[in-house]
């Protein structure tokens, strides 16, 4: 029955050949669909055809209609292929169907919870919205029709699908401007999740659509006489708000029943844009406008593409009506959306306008993918996006652009452009100038002001702004500079450096250490001092070398402190010591507390040699060691040298260098950096040099805690076979 009926509509409208398609397809889909039943009990080809029925009144192209009979084929029928789809109708149908079918599936897997499967249900409906956007209608149309069927099914799949219907589906109507669908979907969502609630609107309703019925008949007739005076063509009706809305509507403004005032609108459709305000003309002429209340949706269109004029009056009773005015073809677009694309018209102009829409989605949805972001993060941000409550701003063209709350002038200036985004440096919303993190508020004017020596985005943005596709826009900078690669490698590297000094890296990484090194290199943060080793603009050894430094110099300041106070504080009870010479960098300088020291790099004292202070000019007092090769040329200025000694016996680690001559033969850096090893030295640099007459020489440079152990190493690699000379560089005699 409904069968034959939709072939016959479906003829009507694309003539035979086409209809003859839709035959094969009707018989294609019963034969699979045979024996199966839906929940009704009724056979289940009713589903399919019902579902292409509600396409083909949309005005459906039609493939799109096909394949709304064939949409569950190849997910319900065994061995149904989409070649076969493909073959039997055109590739079109199958891709169309493909596509309806992925959706189907991915509802019904086994998933560890349920929020990790509406998740990637929504990942994967966004990437068939990019794909094709008919899937969705098709999809859409599938829901409404499942929807009205829905009493059959048991208490928890109502709420369950009612649920999900209006957070998926119903915003996506919306978005998408299909008007139509959305209303009926959430309707007959509202119906199932909140029974009570529904049945109480709907008897209030009711109630009052006959009183305002009765009082609007009179204004519909006076309008209908004034419009055919001017000459204004025009279709008149009345339109009842749908149920969920009045609800909301209540609910958000806390409003009674007898305050909505579109609860009944009159709708005024006429042929062109200047009729839209001739009539608007005519119509402030008769009754007298509320103030506030008039929208110019035709100039300023909603961004799902909504225009029309709408107008709040007063009726001679005192009733406040309103009232909507627009073309038949933004009537259309108000109820049909992005779906008026695909309706069937001859020479129909392509519209670019909604294109432009799902082409943004589609790349942020391409985007997330090269991102291999997590499914759950990405589907969570892109209905946040897309889905969400919006503020709408304006460019200072004048140009709408919708943002999802709490976006701030970064997102709009990703939103505008890749680039703008990258350059931005400052923005002004209406005149004044802005913080970045500013959150935008509908109507704001919003310049973006960039910069070309700004070199890019800053990794606090990631914090700021919004738009899962001004995150990514920024993250896919970062990745481009390769800057979370050089962090990660300059880390490893550092850590590398740190292992090669027998220390861990997270003993040398506190603050206190890395404080000064960051304020010395001008880097504003840990990240940028990784990357920078990272890419190699530091090296690691110079950092490390300067960490170990600064957590020699806290550790001996606290032994120092610590045996001043047990030396001067036998009790307890007593009160700290003044003040004595403190040691820094382990060594104490007589009679004076605040010189800073450092060791020289002619001689690199080690604790245990005899050493020397030499006061410098500015750089405070230089440690030698009293054997130093320089100490002829600095005893010229006698009066500098000050009395020094080592603070304390230590563990710490000191740098020397000595320099190995041996045979050369194959094994004999092995043979020593295995001696090496052995006595727990930890190598930091080697060079080595075979010289023509058949003896290397090698620099090695290792940590030692005191010059008894370098003594002692040095001792032992003498007593090497290939080993023909050690000897400590820099030392003024060696040893
Ligand atoms: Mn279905």
């Amino acid at each position: 029955m409904a069968r034959e009926e939709l072939l016959q509509k479906f003829k009507a409208k694309y003539g035979p050949e086409k209809g003859k398609t839709m035959e094969e397809a009707l018989a294609f889909a019963t034969a699979v669909h045979e024996g199966q039943k839906r929940e009704s009990g009724e056979p289940y080809i009713i589903h399919p055809i019902a579902v292409a029925e509600y396409l083909l009144d949309m005005g459906m192209d039609a493939a799109t209609v096909i394949a709304g009979v064939l949409h569950d084929t190849v997910e319900d029928g065994k061995d149904i292929s989409l070649e076969e789809i493909s073959r039997r109708f055109s590739p079109e149908v199958a891709h169309l169907v493909d596509g309806v079918t992925k959706l189907t599936r991915s509802g019904q897997k086994e998933y560890v919870t349920k929020k990790q499967e509406q998740n990637e249900n929504l990942t994967k409906l966004f990437l068939a919205i990019a794909d094709d956007v008919r899937v969705v209608i098709i999809k859409l149309a599938d829901r409404l029709h499942n929807m009205h069927t829905l009493e059959y099914c048991t208490r928890e799949k109502q709420i369950r699908k009612a649920r999900e219907t209006l957070e998926v589906y119903t915003p996506l109507a919306h978005r998408f401007g299909i008007g139509v669908l959305r209303s009926e979907l959430e309707d007959l969502s509202f119906k199932y999740l909140m029974p009570e609630e529904y049945e109480r609107i709907r008897s209030l309703v009711s109630r009052q659509q006959e009183e305002r019925l009765k009082l609007l008949g009179a204004a519909m007739e006076r309008m209908r006489e004034l419009m055919q005076g001017a000459g204004i063509e025009c279709d008149l009706s009345g339109r009842p708000k749908h149920l969920y809305s009045t609800y909301r509507k209540m609910q958000r403004n806390g409003v009674g029943i007898g305050e909505i005032y579109d609860l009944i609108a009159i709708r005024v459709i006429v042929d062109t844009v200047n009729d839209c305000y001739a009539a608007l003309g005519i119509i402030h002429a008769e009754w007298k406008p509320l103030p506030g209340r008039f929208k110019d949706y035709i100039a300023m269109p909603k961004p799902n593409l909504y225009r029309s004029l709408h107008t709040t009056l007063m009726n001679k009773n005192g009733i406040p009506f309103e009232v909507q005015i627009r073309t038949h073809e933004m009537h259309e677009t108000a109820e049909y959306g992005v779906a008026a694309h695909w309706m069937y018209k001859e020479g129909r102009t392509v519209q670019t306008e909604m294109d432009k829409r799902t082409s943004w989605l589609r790349q942020v949805v391409e985007e997330a993918k090269d991102d291999n972001e997590d499914n759950a993060e990405f589907a969570e941000n892109v209905v946040k996006d897309y889905l969400g409550e919006y503020v709408y701003v304006l460019t200072p063209k004048g140009e709408i652009l919708d943002l999802p709350i709490g976006s701030t002038p970064l997102d709009f200036a990703y939103r505008i452009h890749t680039n703008v985004g990258h350059h931005t440096q400052h923005a002004r919303v209406n005149g004044n100038m802005v913080r970045l993190d500013y959150v935008l508020k509908t109507n704001d004017v919003v310049e973006i002001i960039t910069s070309n020596t700004q070199s890019g985005p800053s990794r606090d943005w990631l914090n700021i702004v919004k738009t899962q596709s001004a995150k990514n826009r920024i993250k896919q900078w970062f990745k481009k500079a390769n800057r979370e690669e050089n962090i990660q490698k300059g880390r490893e590297m550092l850590e590398d450096a740190a292992k090669r000094q027998a220390v861990e890296l997270s003993a040398l990484m506190k603050p206190e250490f890395y404080n000064d090194i960051l304020k010395r290199l001008t880097l504003p943060s840990l990240d940028e001092l990784y990357s920078s080793i990272g890419y190699g603009g530091i090296s690691s050894g110079q950092v490390i070398h300067k960490l170990m430094e600064m957590k020699r110099k806290s550790d001996k300041l606290e032994e120092m402190q610590e045996r001043l106070q047990n030396a001067a504080a036998p009790a307890p009870h007593k009160p700290a010591q003044p003040a004595k010479p403190k040691p820094t960098n382990g060594v104490i300088v007589a009679g004076d507390a605040g010189m800073s020291v450092h060791f020289s790099s002619c001689c690199n004292p080690l604790p245990g040699d005899r050493i020397v202070g030499y006061i410098t000019r500015g750089r405070g007092v230089s440690i030698h060691r009293a054997d130093c090769r320089n100490m002829p040329r600095l005893s010229q200025e006698p009066e500098r040298f000050v009395p020094v000694e080592w603070a304390a016996s230590s563990t710490e680690d000191f740098s020397a260098t000595v320099y190995i001559h041996v045979v050369d033969k194959t094994g004999s850096l092995l043979e020593i950096s295995r001696l090496l090893t052995t006595m727990n030295v930890y190598i930091s640099d080697m060079k080595a040099q075979t010289s023509v007459d058949g003896v290397a020489t090698m620099l090695i440079t290792f940590s030692v805690a005191d010059a008894a152990q370098l003594d002692h190493i040095m001792a032992n690699l003498r007593k090497l076979k290939s080993v023909i000379e050690v000897r400590r560089v820099n030392g003024g005699n060696g040893r």
